[in-house]
């Protein structure tokens, strides 16, 4: 760090993102990519006749793209903002929303970008504790008056509220804005996207990174009442406008006509994540009942460090957060059969010595 930087920032946490070590080829199971190509079509729509376009700039108001979303969520165009990565568009929320003066809420063991932001932006973030099963009590949201943020399904724990309960969260807190990052919705939460239409201070927040195999391509949005997009588009436009770059634009559009290929590849991703799951009882893992393509799991006499330092000698990357509470965790993106096969294997042979 420089003297140069700003007072205000010294003291700022960053953000760590999960490793992409290029020592060795891992199977790689800590970012909870897909482990699918995208379809060929979004191949072919990021690259064909985009050379002579990348003499301009992008559409700042991403046309083609927006309109495709509003009709896949049956929403108008004037409800839906996008974003680089839906990191982008929570960075809106908290820049827009959340300062000083207005409180806001978010569970303790949770995404953590919503703290790097909190600290960003000056925001004043009470950090709100896990049930001791890891669940939100959903009684801490309902009616409690302070701005919400909660990752439905929640991360690194895959558990799912029911849409039933987001709606007590957003009807009860009517002078306050709740946003629901839905990264993992469609590996079997319920989306609130509806929601939207009877209350105008429910944000969802989506991305292309996970479902839709385009990490690299840096695609989110979020939904909402159009009131609240305009105040989006006033951060927006006030850093970049020029937020998502053509051929990712292209390439997310094109995604939108590929519905088929994408339910088949989550299908796959739920029917191996409950395959894996048979896999962790078999060697006397413990788990959490996951909506998402990722499982948390642990095992009684050996630690998450431990674990994830042996599969790293393996050949295989996982996550592991040293927080308190959650120490003894791995999460494991679920990947193809075949690697979650390959995991199994080592698991059994790391765990033998420990049985
Ligand atoms: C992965 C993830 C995101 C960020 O995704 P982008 O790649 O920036 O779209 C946001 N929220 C949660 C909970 C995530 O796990």
């Amino acid at each position: 760090m420089s003297k140069f930087l700003s007072e205000r920032l010294s003291g700022l946490k960053e953000y760590i993102p999960g490793e992409q070590p290029k020592d060795m080829q891992y199977i790689k199971l800590n970012t909870n990519e897909s482990p699918f190509d995208p379809p060929p079509e979004v191949m072919q729509a990021a690259t064909q006749n985009r050379a002579a376009n990348l003499r301009l700039y992008p559409e700042p108001d991403c046309t083609e793209l927006t309109k495709a979303l509003a009709c896949r969520y049956n929403v108008d165009s004037s409800n839906i903002i996008l974003g680089n990565g839906s990191d982008e568009i929570l960075s809106f929320c908290f820049a827009a929303y959340f300062d000083a003066k207005s409180k806001v809420i978010f569970p303790d063991i949770t995404y953590g970008f919503y703290k790097v932001f909190g600290d960003l932006y000056g925001s004043d973030y009470t950090e709100v504790p896990l049930d001791s099963g890891l669940n939100i009590d959903t009684a801490d949201y309902i009616g409690c008056n302070k701005n919400i943020v909660i990752a439905n399904p929640n991360a690194p724990t895959g558990i799912a509220l029911p849409l039933s309960d987001i709606e007590k969260i957003a009807a009860s807190n009517p002078d306050n804005i709740v946003v629901i990052d839905e990264a993992y919705v469609d590996f079997g939460g319920e989306s609130c996207v509806p929601l939207i239409k009877k209350y105008s201070n429910l944000i969802v927040v989506m991305t292309f990174s996970k479902s839709r195999s385009l990490a690299g391509a840096r695609v989110g949005l979020a939904i909402a009442d159009s009131q609240l997009i305009a105040d989006l588009n006033k951060i927006k436009y006030s850093t970049n406008p020029y937020n998502i770059n053509s051929m990712s634009q292209q390439a997310a559009a094109a995604a939108l006509s590929c519905e088929q290929y994408y339910t088949d590849r989550i299908r796959e991703i739920i029917d191996t994540r409950a395959e894996f799951c048979r896999g962790l009882d078999r060697l006397g893992f413990e788990y959490l009942p996951s909506s998402a393509n990722f499982v948390f799991a642990k095992k009684d006499g050996t630690d998450g460090q431990t674990l994830y330092l042996k599969l790293k000698e393996k050949g295989i990357l996982t996550r592991h957060f040293a927080s308190p509470r959650i120490s003894d965790y791995l999460r494991i993106t679920i990947g193809t059969r075949r690697q979650m096969e390959t995991l199994l294997s080592a698991l059994s042979e790391i765990t033998e010595d420990i049985q």
